[in-house]
């Protein structure tokens, strides 16, 4: 199912008496989202990522603009009619129920022709908990089962009706690291395997990046920029957008241009052919270091970590706006802590500009 977000804004009016200015949650947001893609909703905390799930699934109204499930205009649909599927961060599972009480709930709603027999709901259960992998637990209460098993209850629980878009809220955001990893990639299982136009919210940027077939990068109820993972890492937009994406996160400097060259602090560090002279953000990614004992970038050395698959080189420079740069070199390398200085050579694609005013990026 394409669901296509139209010129989307919710505005809260402001409950503050002092302070009488509206929240701005999401903010003229248009999208069409591909029929039967995984679409990862990153930012931080507060940037309209709830807001907007909720305005897709009908828990809340849009101030203004349209949402439609294909041809049909949803907008004033409630939630019952428009069949989604919702997956919070806390499971909200029935503690009295077993998990097949659980993942039948929805179908016991069904009205009319839609009414099904007692047989064919517990068949329709028991797929969706098979797709989840908690078809032996049909006769455990929650209460008995682990997080991750909760959450599985959950999303079959969403999956029971064959929604037309399944949405979810930072569903993973209660379980520890390991279950974290391989319940999103059941996830992106599962969603390959029912091809559901799938929503799903998360602050963390690698969680994103790994399942989903577009990013979307919300900051302040506005969507930055919208791509496949790897285009929006490579080619961000803005200094907001680079800095969200990646892990350890972009390296930035206060840089020049002037001569037809980039310098940060004394070093001139790359060609910049054709730009005019100007103050810029420099941003390098951590894998855009390449050790070099002549290299045109200086660096204090401050430590060496052995990574096991590659070396994170950790040092200072007067130009950086963070407190400590960190590089990625392979373990081929041999980084000599005696010098107490390193030198750097740069990989040009890995080198980002930003104008210092409007961080947005600078191409060169
Ligand atoms: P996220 O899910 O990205 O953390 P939300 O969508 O929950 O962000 O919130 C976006 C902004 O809207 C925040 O500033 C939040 O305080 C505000 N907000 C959310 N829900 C309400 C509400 N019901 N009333 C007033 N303000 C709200
Ligand atoms: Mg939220």
């Amino acid at each position: 199912m394409e669901v296509v977000l139209q010129n989307l804004t919710k505005i809260f009016p402001s409950r503050d008496r002092k302070n009488r200015e509206d929240v701005v949650a999401v903010s003229d947001f248009s999208f069409t989202i591909p029929d039967g893609e995984l679409i990862g909703l990153l930012g931080p905390s507060g940037c309209g990522k709830s807001t907007t799930l909720n305005l897709i699934s009908g828990l809340q109204k849009p101030t203004s603009g349209r949402i439609f499930f294909g041809e049909d205009d949803v907008t004033d649909l409630p939630p019952e009619n428009r069949g989604v599927g919702l997956v919070f961060q806390n499971y909200a599972l029935y503690p009295h129920l077993t998990v097949k009480q659980n993942i039948l709930f929805p179908l016991q709603n069904l009205k009319g022709k839609d009414k099904l027999s007692k047989e064919e709901m517990g068949k329709k259960a028991y797929e969706a908990a098979k797709l989840v992998q908690i078809d032996e637990l049909m006769d455990r209460k929650p209460g008995q089962l682990s997080g991750g098993q909760q959450q599985r209850v959950a999303i079959a629980r969403a999956l029971v009706k064959i929604p037309r878009v399944l949405l979810l809220d930072e569903p993973l955001s209660n379980l520890d690291a390991r279950l974290r990893l391989q319940t999103r990639e059941e996830i992106r299982r599962i969603q390959r395997e029912t091809k559901i136009t799938t929503i799903f919210v998360t602050h963390d940027q690698e969680e994103a990046m790994s399942i989903s077939d577009r990013i979307v990068v919300m900051k302040d109820g506005v969507a930055h920029q919208i791509g496949k993972p790897q285009d929006v890492y490579d080619d961000p937009r803005n200094l907001f957008v680079a800095k969200f994406l990646g892990t350890p996160p972009i390296n930035v400097f206060d840089g020049q241009v002037r001569d037809e060259r980039l310098y940060i602090g004394e070093d001139a560090v790359l060609d910049m052919k054709g730009l005019s002279e100007r103050e810029v953000y420099v941003g390098i990614r951590p894998e855009g270091f390449l050790l070099q004992e002549n290299g045109p970038m200086c660096c204090k050395l401050s430590r060496v970590e052995v990574m096991g698959r590659d070396i994170s080189v950790v040092a200072e420079n007067k130009a950086s706006l963070n407190p400590a740069i960190r590089a990625i070199i392979g373990t081929e390398n041999n980084v000599n802590m005696q010098q107490g200085m390193v030198r750097f050579a740069l990989v040009p694609r890995k080198v980002l500009l930003f104008d210092k005013e409007t961080e947005e990026r600078i191409k060169f």
